[in-house]
């Protein structure tokens, strides 16, 4: 029987030199290897020609690099392009490419599917399928810089910014998202800054606790809501972790982290009429009046069936405007790439029907194997 193959894109830097170790390799070997992988894009040991033939060789029969496909793609007339990622087994993952004049951003998924049931979130209504692998997280990455021209002769990198804003709460996925935020990060893999790396979380403080004990990068928090009883409703792991302890925890992670210069990027999701209000922005700058911040207020993108509607520009302007006269820097989200769905919480769309499509086609199969046996 065939051993299966090591994929070198699960490996950190440090698992990439234990490998190496075990195939009585130098560690140095292992950090030219990886700078072909992400530096270069390669996927074929042959095309590795500081690497001698032997080790090419050994590589070849036990290992691969393998990223999880593009199934489909569309992109949008500002220029976004929405991925639809083939992670096996009738699965995908949506990954979003982001250009603007100064950055060109990653939208990347940890999971397939949420277990969190946020009520506005598009992702949601899939439920949760299964955690990505080290692989499939930063496989997306790979892949879509190959998609967009990562230049084998100069290696030109066309993502300068990943954000793990995309299906799935990357903090329950701690096992497979901290060697690839580290892959991210490594000089010899993606190269990113860590101030160009960010974490989105919608409160998960154990797991956020834990991140920082072990990596810097940026965090972005999905607040939401100005009190506990709107977001129970809103972001319903709130009952489990509440504002004070979710602020707690923000605290003690910027408080460890460079990356953040000492303040977090505040998610708010503009929905109209239920959490847009003045008294609700008021609410809000008092609510992280201890907690340095800038606020990202985001329009609201309703997606077929959503419960809630996108709030005016005028009730969004005046809750920006209640924000910054208690000195918070607000930033109103430019909508991107809302023509194709690739909006902020309209992920899973289509995705999500097929996936139902095929949850149906097993139950069949399930119902035949019944009468059969
Ligand atoms: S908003 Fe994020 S955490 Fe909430 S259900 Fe959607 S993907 Fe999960």
């Amino acid at each position: 029987m065939n051993e299966k193959k090591i994929n070198l894109l699960d490996l950190d830097r440090k698992g990439m030199r234990a490998l190496f170790a075990e195939l009585g390799e130098k560690p140095f070997r292992a950090d030219q290897v990886m700078q072909w992988v992400y530096h270069y894009g390669i996927d074929d040991f042959e095309q590795m020609t500081n690497i001698n033939k032997n080790l090419r060789t050994k590589l070849s029969e036990k290992c691969e690099i393998s990223a999880p496909q593009i199934s489909t793609y569309q992109k949008s007339s500002d220029g976004t392009i929405k991925f639809a990622i083939n992670v096996g087994e009738g699965q995908e993952v949506e990954t979003v490419y982001i250009p603007e004049d100064d950055r060109a951003t990653l939208c990347v998924s940890s999971q397939v599917g949420c277990a969190l049931e946020c009520t506005f979130c598009s992702t949601a209504q899939q439920g949760f399928n299964r955690n990505l692998t080290v692989a499939e997280i930063v496989g997306q990455i790979w892949r879509v810089s190959r998609f967009l021209g990562l230049k084998y002769e100069t290696g030109d990198r066309p993502i300068s910014n990943v954000v793990m804003m995309g299906m799935g709460e990357p903090l329950l996925n701690m096992a497979n998202l901290v060697p690839a935020l580290d892959i991210m990060l490594d000089d010899f893999g993606f190269g990113l800054s860590k101030r160009r790396v960010t974490v989105s979380t919608s409160g998960v403080v154990p797991a956020l606790d834990k991140l920082g004990d072990v990596l810097d990068v940026a965090l972005a928090v999905s607040i939401h809501a100005p009190n506990d009883e709107l977001r129970n409703e809103l972001v319903p792991i709130n009952k489990k972790y509440p504002l004070k302890e979710f602020l707690a925890g923000i605290s003690r992670y910027i408080g460890k982290s460079n990356a953040n210069r000492g303040r977090v990027t505040v998610e708010y999701v503009m929905l109209d009429h239920i959490n847009d209000s003045t008294e609700q922005a008021h609410e809000l700058a008092e609510l992280m009046k201890d907690t340095p911040c800038k606020v990202n207020l985001i329009p609201f993108n309703p997606y077929p069936g959503s419960p809630y509607g996108r709030s005016s520009n005028s009730r969004i302007d005046r809750f920006a405007k209640v924000l910054m006269e208690y000195g918070l820097t607000v930033i109103v989200r430019k909508t991107r790439g809302d023509d194709i769905d690739a909006a902020c919480g309209q992920l899973a769309g289509d995705i999500r029907d097929r996936t139902k499509r095929l949850a149906k086609k097993r139950m069949q199969q399930n119902q035949i194997s019944v009468t059969m046996s």
